[in-house]
C-alpha cells in the first residue's frame, strides 16, 4: 500500500496466473501450454523480419493477420478485433460491450480473470452456479435481467463443452445483452459459435493463439463478431494502444495459419492423450469430467486433491489446485506430451496407492 496509489488501485485483487517455475527437468502441467512447440514455419517468418522493419512501428490495424484470420474462419476483417493475448481481447471487449446498468453474468466456476476485469473496469456482476454435474445450465440465465453474458465455451476449468444450439436458445432469450463465448480451448473438440456472429449483432466470439497454437509466448489473441461490436472494442483500443500488435507477433501469428497440417496433427496428438489419460486416471479411481479441452480436471475419491497436489509437486510435477470450495477436491492437469501423460499417471497411481 502507498499513498501516491489511486483510491482504484488501492481496492483491486489482481489475477493470480499458473506459476512458472524455473525448475530444471519440471514436468509442468499447471498452465493449459501446449507441449509441442509451435510450427516450424513461425519461427522461420519471426526470423524473416528485417531489423529494418522493427525501425519503423507496426501496421496499428494488424491488417496482415486480420486478412489471414478472415480468409481462414470465412468472416470479413472488419467483424475481427486482435490483441496482445486474449486477456487484452477480453479486457477491451468489456470495457467496450459489457459494462451496462445491469449486471455482466458469469458462472461461479469459471476463468477467474472475469471477476479481475469487472472489478478493475466497476462492472456489476452476479455469478451462476453451475448445475450440480459442474455443466452450465442456459436456463439459469435466459430470463435474468443483466447487462452481458460472458464464458468460456469449453468452460475451463472444468473442460465441459455447450452444444451450439444451448448458444443459440440463449441469443434468442436475450437479444438486448452481448454474449461473450471465450473459445480459448474449442480447437480440443468444441463446437464453435462462429456460424452464428451474421445471424446474432450481440455475440462475440474470442479466441486465442496460446494453447491450439503453441503460441502462449507471443501473445496473440482476437475476437470474431458483428462490425458494430468489432467497431466498439476498437474505439477502446485506439482511445488506450495504438499499437498492441507487434512487427513479431503479427509474422508468426500469420505463419502459424500457414501450416494447418501440422496444426491439425498436434491437437489431434492433444486430444488422442487426452482421451488416454481419461481411461487411465478412471482406472485409478478418479473421477474425470468429460473434457474437451487441452486438460482434465479429476477427483480422486477419497484422497485430498490438495495433497495429491503436494505429492505430485515433491516429484517435480505441477498441476492446478483451486481452493474454491466447490472445486477443491479436483486438480486440473494440462496435456503434456505422451511421456509426460505417463509419469503423471504413474505417480498419481504411486500416491494413491
Ligand atoms: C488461457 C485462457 C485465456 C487467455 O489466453 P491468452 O490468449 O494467453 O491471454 C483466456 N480465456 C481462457 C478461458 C483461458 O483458459
Amino acid at each position: 500500500m502507498s499513498q501516491f496509489w489511486s483510491p482504484l488501485v488501492r481496492t483491486l485483487t489482481p489475477y493470480v496466473p499458473g506459476e512458472q517455475p524455473k525448475i530444471a527437468g519440471l514436468i509442468k502441467l499447471n498452465t493449459n501450454e501446449n507441449p509441442y512447440p509451435p510450427s516450424p514455419a513461425v519461427m522461420a517468418a519471426m526470423h524473416a523480419v528485417s531489423a529494418d522493419a522493427l525501425r519503423l512501428y507496426p501496421d496499428p490495424d494488424s491488417s496482415a493477420l486480420k486478412q489471414t484470420l478472415a480468409g481462414y474462419h470465412g468472416v470479413q476483417p472488419n467483424e475481427i478485433f486482435v490483441g496482445n493475448g486474449s486477456d487484452e481481447v477480453l479486457a477491451f471487449a468489456f470495457m467496450a460491450l459489457l459494462k451496462h446498468s445491469a449486471p455482466l453474468l458469469f458462472p461461479d466456476i469459471t476463468y477467474s480473470f472475469y471477476p479481475v476485469y469487472a472489478n478493475l473496469f466497476g462492472i456489476d456482476y452476479e455469478e451462476v452456479p453451475l448445475n450440480d454435474a459442474m455443466e452450465i445450465d442456459i436456463a439459469d440465465y435466459a430470463k435474468r435481467e443483466c447487462g452481458g453474458i460472458i464464458f468460456p465455451n469449453p468452460n475451463a476449468p472444468t473442460g465441459i463443452p455447450l452444444p451450439l444450439q444451448k448458444i443459440e436458445e440463449l441469443l434468442i432469450a436475450q437479444p438486448n445483452a452481448v454474449i461473450v463465448v471465450d473459445e480459448a480451448y474449442v480447437d480440443f473438440g468444441g463446437e464453435t459459435a462462429l456460424p452464428l456472429i451474421r445471424k446474432y449483432p450481440n455475440l462475440l466470439v474470442v479466441r486465442t493463439f496460446s494453447k491450439s497454437r503453441s503460441l502462449a509466448g507471443l501473445r496473440v489473441g482476437f475476437a470474431m463478431g458483428n462490425a458494430a461490436l468489432i467497431e466498439g472494442m476498437e474505439r477502446v483500443k485506439n482511445s488506450f494502444n495504438s499499437y498492441p500488435m507487434d512487427r513479431l507477433a503479427v509474422a508468426g501469428a500469420v505463419a502459424s495459419y500457414g501450416d494447418d497440417a501440422y496444426f491439425r496433427e498436434k491437437v489431434q496428438a492433444i486430444v488422442d492423450s487426452r482421451e488416454q489419460m481419461t481411461q487411465e486416471l478412471q482406472q485409478l479411481g478418479f473421477t474425470v469430467l468429460p473434457s474437451r479441452t487441452n486438460f482434465i480436471f479429476a477427483r480422486h475419491p477419497t484422497i485430498p486433491a490438495e495433497q495429491l497436489a503436494a505429492g505430485l509437486r515433491e516429484r517435480a510435477i505441477i498441476v492446478r489446485h483451486f481452493k474454491h470450495p466447490r472445486i477443491d477436491q479436483y486438480l486440473r492437469i494440462s496435456i503434456g506430451n505422451p511421456e509426460e501423460c505417463k509419469l503423471l499417471v504413474q505417480t498419481l497411481a504411486l500416491l494413491t496407492r
